[in-house]
Parts: C-alpha cells; structure tokens; sequence
C-alpha cells in the first residue's frame, strides 16, 4: 500500500489503550498493573549491570569523544521510541558501557568512591517509592528516618542538640550553612540590612572549597568579601594569624560573616587545627563553619576521630556521604549545633506548611520548614541500610584503610628517585609528579596535564591534576579500600611510561626542528 495519510481512524488500535493496562506494558507508569514488568526490567538492568562489573577490566574503555557526541547527537529523541527493553540495552551500550568505574583499583582521580551495595539496593527502592521528604504528608515514616540520621549525625559531631537537613552535596550544604550564618549576623547587629551587607566578610583558607567562595556570591557579597587566611607552613589555617585578622576586621569597621575551615582539604586532605580556631572564634563571637564534605567520615574512625578534635564547637558542618561514607550520589548533609538557627530557612507556604500549623498542637514534623529544596530526595534512606547493615565501625575502618593506603603509596614516592612528592595530607590524597633528574621545574608542570589525559583517553588509569603554589601536581585520591598497594604501583609505573614517552617524543621533535 502507498498510501500517505497519517490520520488516526477509530480502527486504530492506539486510541483504545488509553487509559487501561497496555498489552505491552511499553511506557507504562509505574502501579499495580505494570508491577510484573517492573519486576523484570529492573532485574534486567541489574543483570547487565552485574555483568559489567564482573568483567570491566579498566577505569573506562577509553571511549573516543569525538564519537561519544555524534552518537549522542544522533539518537532519535522525537521518534516514537523502542519500547522499554530495547531502550534499556541500548543504554547498556551507550552510558554504562561508556561510564567512568570508580570501583576499578585503577580509578584514582577525584573524590568517587565505589558503593556500598544495600545503598545501591536502597537507591532503587527510594527511586521507585518516589518518596519526597519535603513535608511530612508525602514522606510519612521517610520524614522520621531522615530526622533520626541528621541526631545521630549530630551526636557523632559531639552537639548536645543540633539539627540539619540532607542535601544534594557538599555545594548546597555550604551554601546553606553561609546563609544561616548570614541571617544570624545580620539579626544580631539589627539595623539596615542594605547598609551591613557591604561590610560582611567570610574568612577561608587558601585551599577552602570553590563552593564557599560562590556561596558567598550568591549571597549577594562582593568578591572582596571573601578573605583568604593565612596558614602554617604545612598549610593549615594558621590560628594566630586568625586572632589578628579577626581583629583587623573589628578595626575596620567589617563583620564576619562566617569563618569558613576545611575538614580535609580537597586537594591535600589537610585540616585546619579546629580546637584552637574554634576557641578563637568562640571568643570573637564570629560564626564557625566547618566543612568536613570530605573529611567527615573520619568521626567513625576509632584510630582518626581525634584529627577533627574540635569540630563540636562549630556552628556549622558539612558531611558528605556520597564520599567517605560509601554512599551514591547524592547525599550530603548540613549540621548546625544550635537548632534555633535553621529557622532563618523556613518559608510557610499556604498550600504546603501553613504557619498557622506549624505552631498548633497538631503540628507536623515538615522538613521543608529547614530545607532550600521544596521537593527532595529521600537520600537519607541510602545511609540508614548502609548503617543497619555493616554498622558504622565497617565505614570507619574503610576510612582508615583508604588512609593507611595514602600513607603507603606517599613512602613510596619519596623513596622513588624519579618523582617529587608533597607532603602527607591528614586523608587519602597523594600529590606527585614526574621529575627525574634533568628534568626542571617548567618541563615537570608541562607534563601533567600531558599524563593526566593520555591516561584518561587510553583508559587504562585515571588520575586527577591540580595546582599548588603555582606548580602543577598529579593527583591521586585513594577511597576504594579494596585496592592493593601493588594495583596503584602498575598506575605510577604508567604514569611514568607515558611521561618517558612524552620526553622522548619532546626530544625528537627538538632534533628534527634544528636539522
Ligand atoms: C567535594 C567537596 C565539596 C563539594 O561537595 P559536592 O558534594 O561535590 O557538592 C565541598 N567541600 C569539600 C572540602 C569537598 O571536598
């Protein structure tokens, strides 16, 4: 037949499967009719998946880019689509074939880590549930839980109260926490909000996270406001140093805002000496914020907890889970010590958590009240298995292997006549770079970015590059406690193979050229 009409006659079938259980459950929603094909799509994708992870065999299969954007520009987004299976293999083939393994003893780039399996198991029954844990009439229980993990987060902190909220990272709980931070020095200086803004300033260390700096942006604070603070010469924040500036600002006329340290820097894992600088800023009355994003699992380490000694007197505190606790992504929490604070969060919405409610006896334990999300993951059920399930002395012994392993693999590098290192951090980092003899300073920054994405294109082993004091280093980042000292031996003796590649090709060029 040639004809080309595309009307719907009422003898087409499509029509007459509105609105009742599909014969193919293709694009059906989620319920009680389509629970079967739920069932077995799902137990499909976990297959493949298991299948992947019995037999990857590198970081990535150092896919192409050029290749990767063509076939993702080409498939077919306005087509009719090819029903639920056909689309889950194809996304087999294309995402999970092509993704990053964190897992892989050769991932050691940036702060992955590989996940727990009841986590794992966790994410997909709060992805289905579909659970939003924004008020209590759509979360219920789920509402309850979340509020159990942020005490029991607290109590881990050392807060005799505290509370906080879970968020989507690190990112948003430093953002958060500046707010809160920001409401409660514009509340007790009263007077013109406009007129105290310009003088807020908030107090970092050199290598505080990105997050801090543009959560003071955000908060409407000029890039000046956000003041850099000395350090020792091992590069923490230096708390004398502190003391004077604190008071240089009070001289000037400024307010702190917040004094923002890092529990684990994300380059060198270095923390800031909490105790004394929170006794300082205690006695400044300067809000204290702390970000243990990375750093923070170490409260479940018997032999490391004594490193964030201190951090009880925060005002603030960020943890990620989604980092040194195993967790997937997202889930990251801000903690606050006084509970009262977080009310600069709360916003009453008729339809949602009318205030009229909030204060009457029937009150509702809403999440949204403490949250800058409205509808939000129930992230906080991920860490609950995970707790049930291998208890919190297992993460704090994953913590310290993957610690211990740092140790390990930095005596390594200083005993090794060809590369530099820098210094042991407190965590999991180490920083490194190739430079045998006769190789100078400026040669040595040349190659990194070099190495770092030879290695990532081969997909053999990944690593991560960053800048310290104006000279570039190779990272590793050391949070898969399953990985032997040897397995990151066979990455650094790639990383010098490419780097005596590089050299080499270096040299030839320099002779053809003069020829
Ligand atoms: C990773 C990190 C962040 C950002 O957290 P996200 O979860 O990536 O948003 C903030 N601070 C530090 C110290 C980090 O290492």
């Amino acid at each position: 037949m040639t004809t080309t009409t595309t009307t719907i006659t009422p003898l087409d079938p499509a029509p007459a499967r509105v609105g009742i259980a599909a014969p193919s459950a293709d694009g059906a929603l989620l319920g009680a009719h389509s629970a079967d094909h739920y069932a077995d799509l799902l137990h499909g994708v976990v297959d493949a998946l298991a299948e992947r992870f019995r037999t990857v065999d590198a970081p990535s299969v150092g896919p192409d880019r050029a290749q990767l954007a063509a076939r993702v520009a080409s498939t077919d987004l306005d087509g009719a689509g090819v029903g639920d299976v056909e689309a889950l293999r194809e996304l087999d083939d294309l995402y999970a074939r092509n993704a990053v393994w964190f897992h892989h003893p050769a991932y050691l780039a940036h702060l992955n880590c590989p996940v727990l399996i009841p986590a794992v198991a966790a994410e997909a029954m709060l992805a289905a549930v579909n659970t939003s844990v924004d008020t209590y009439d759509q979360s219920l229980v789920g509402t309850l839980m979340e509020r159990r993990l942020v005490e029991w987060t607290a109590g881990r902190l050392g807060y005799a109260a505290g509370d906080g909220v879970f968020t989507s990272g690190g990112t948003q709980s430093n953002l958060q926490a500046l707010f809160l931070a920001r409401e409660a020095v514009l509340r007790r200086h009263g007077g013109e909000r406009a007129e105290l803004m310009p003088r807020l300033r908030v107090l970092a260390g050199p290598a505080a996270h990105f997050s801090i700096g543009r959560a003071a942006q955000l908060l409407g604070l000029a890039p000046e406001a956000v003041q850099t603070l000395a350090t020792t010469a091992d590069g923490r924040v230096d708390p004398e140093r502190l003391a004077e500036d604190l008071a240089a600002l009070d001289a000037a006329g400024d307010i702190v805002l917040a004094v923002a340290l890092t529990a684990g820097t994300t380059d060198q894992g270095l923390i800031d000496p909490l105790r004394p600088l929170a006794g300082i800023c205690r006695s400044h009355g300067a809000w204290l914020h702390v970000d243990a994003a990375y750093g923070g699992a170490l409260l479940l380490s018997e032999r490391r907890r004594g490193l964030l000694d201190g951090i009880a007197a925060a005002d603030s505190v960020t943890v990620d889970f989604h980092k040194t606790f195993f967790q997937p992504v997202s889930s990251s929490a801000v903690l606050v010590r006084d509970p009262a604070s977080l009310a600069a969060t709360s916003h009453h919405a008729d339809y949602l958590n009318p205030a009229a409610e909030a204060l009457g006896p029937e009150a509702e334990p809403n999440q949204v009240d403490k949250s800058l999300q409205t509808t939000r993951r129930f992230d906080a059920l991920k860490l609950w298995a995970t707790l049930r399930s291998v208890g919190p002395d297992r993460i704090g012994e994953m913590v310290d292997a993957v610690c211990d392993l740092a140790a390990q693999v930095h005596g390594l590098l200083e005993d090794a006549e060809d590369m530099e290192v820098l210094p042991r951090g407190d965590l999991s980092t180490v920083l490194f770079r190739f430079r045998p003899a006769g190789v100078d300073e400026e040669e040595a920054d040349r190659l990194v970015p070099l190495i770092r994405r030879i290695l990532m294109q081969s997909g053999r082993a990944m690593v991560a590059r960053t800048t310290v004091d104006g000279r570039a280093w190779l990272k590793l980042t050391l949070l898969n406690p399953g990985t032997r000292v040897d397995e990151v031996t066979a990455v650094l003796d790639l990383v010098r193979a490419t780097a005596r590649g590089l050299l080499a090709g270096a040299a030839l060029a320099a002779t053809e050229e003069t020829r």
